[in-house]
């Protein structure tokens, strides 16, 4: 299977050229059409098997697909939720390299840093957002984020994310998140709080296991 089976536009396809990429790995051709569909996913992959961009570059492509008029200001349509500043800043590193030659802007936000400096990036408007816990429900505190339009969050690394000890805080973020939205939940490990977790959260989720 190659990326252009995968129905993903030409900014996409070109972006993944660039970064050498030649076909996409198990779980990209697993996830990536699940995502396209608008369907809540649960998937059990480890970090080194490409699950990055197996939420990153479908979401880039249903962001695409409605991009926002550019004098109207950018909401934040996809959300992804990571337990650690380390992993995050390499999520964003990832939806930047693919999202190069679109007009989609993405930013990362993260405990333990000057707050000043993420906070002027949120005022010019993101559609994508990647976040540590913490850091999100502060500045949503404040009201500097609004998540009224987010279409799809991502629980990224959740089995790390309820070992840290994180799980209130992540209910807290799905439920300022509107109701509608799609949910995309990854993990290394299944233990039975993920499963429960997802349980509450998701909607009849499918299933990708790599
Ligand atoms: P991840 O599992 O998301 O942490 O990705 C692991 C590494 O694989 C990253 O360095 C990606 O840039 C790289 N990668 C992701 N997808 C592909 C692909 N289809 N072909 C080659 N490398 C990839």
């Amino acid at each position: 299977m190659s990326f252009k089976d995968l129905q993903l536009n030409k900014p996409l396809l070109r972006a993944v050229a660039e970064a050498g990429y030649d076909n996409p790995t198990l779980v990209q051709e697993q996830t990536i059409p699940l995502v396209l569909e608008g369907k809540d996913v649960i998937a059990s992959a480890q970090t080194g098997t490409g699950k990055t961009a197996a939420f990153a570059l479908p979401i880039l492509q249903l962001l695409f697909d409605k991009q926002d008029a550019p004098k109207k200001g950018k909401k934040i349509k996809a959300l992804i939720v990571s337990p650690t500043r380390e992993l995050a800043i390499q999520i964003e590193d990832n939806f930047k390299t693919y999202s190069k030659h679109t007009n989609l802007r993405t930013t990362v936000i993260f405990g333990g840093a000057s707050i000043e400096p993420q906070i002027d990036v949120l005022k010019k408007g993101v559609d994508i957002l990647i976040a540590t816990p913490g850091r999100l429900l502060d500045l949503h505190k404040q009201d500097l984020i609004n998540l009224d339009y987010v279409k799809t969050l991502v629980l990224d690394e959740a089995d790390l994310m309820l070992d840290m000890g994180f799980i209130d805080d992540v209910k807290k973020i799905e439920r300022l998140c509107p109701q509608e939205k799609q949910i995309l939940l990854f993990s290394a490990t299944m233990p039975y709080k993920v499963e429960q977790l997802a349980n509450t959260i998701l909607k009849t989720p499918e299933r990708v296991e790599v």
